[in-house]
């Protein structure tokens, strides 16, 4: 009788647990740090205005709230007179954001690089490399900014490093699993996507829609630009 009990126990117990924590294969439990949103403060990452396509916390303005993984994740674009592109849409470099420099929005470490995956042909996503070439920043708050989709050969750090506000670390791309060049970045409680809970990303002082806002959560189709003064010069 004592034995049906503790085992019954051990059922309940473990069950909770289970929602708690991920884990691992030998059955011990991992803690998952809990991640709301940054405290550090962010600087947008392109020296240019972009424009936000995916970005919010509903589904319908951002289409990766249905997966936990993602969640508040951005999809940013550059667009004129509407679109994304101009001429060939088949090219990458017919994209206004394909080649643009990415700074890193704080200071941080470097904790994950992926290199080597090759840009797509617009329209034909690579389902294999989910996130293409990519770059995780650990800041000093342990929180983790990804950055996906990067293009080939444009990663210009390695892990370990430590790098400064401002400072470029890479140029947008369309690898993995992209339709059209654009950068998916999103704020993360670990260095691992499929592992994380998506957090909210907040700026500390853009330009949105023509408008200074701050500590700001963008959303969809906002367009967002840095503030000069905030813009280091800084020369490689
Ligand atoms: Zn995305």
């Amino acid at each position: 009788m004592k034995y049906k009990i503790l085992i019954v126990l051990y059922i309940i117990y473990s069950g909770v647990f289970a929602q708690e924590g991920k884990q691992n294969g030998e059955g011990v439990l991992i803690d998952k740090p809990i991640l709301k949103r940054n405290t550090t403060k962010m600087i947008w990452p392109f020296k240019e205005e972009a424009f936000v396509f995916w970005g919010g916390t509903k589904v319908e303005q951002n289409k990766h709230m249905a997966d936990i993984n993602q969640q508040y994740a951005l999809d940013i674009l550059m667009v004129a007179n509407g679109a994304p592109y101009e001429g060939d849409a088949k090219q990458n470099s017919s994209y206004f954001i394909f080649g643009k420099e990415i700074m890193a929005p704080c200071n941080a470490k470097v904790v994950k690089v992926i290199r080597g995956v090759k840009d797509n042909i617009p329209g034909i996503e690579n389902k294999k490399d989910i996130s293409g070439n990519t770059i995780v920043l650990e800041t000093t708050n342990k929180e983790y900014l990804l950055f996906a989709h990067l293009k080939e050969n444009s990663i210009k750090i390695k892990e370990g490093d430590e790098v400064k506000k401002g400072q470029v670390i890479a140029q947008c791309g369309n690898s993995g699993n992209s339709t059209m060049a654009h950068l998916h970045l999103q704020l993360q409680n670990t260095v691992e996507l499929l592992e994380a809970t998506g957090a909210k990303l907040y700026f500390d002082e853009i330009v949105v829609n023509g408008s200074i806002k701050k500590d700001y959560f963008p959303v969809k189709e906002d367009f967002i630009k840095n503030i000069d003064k905030n813009l280091p010069n800084i020369k490689e």
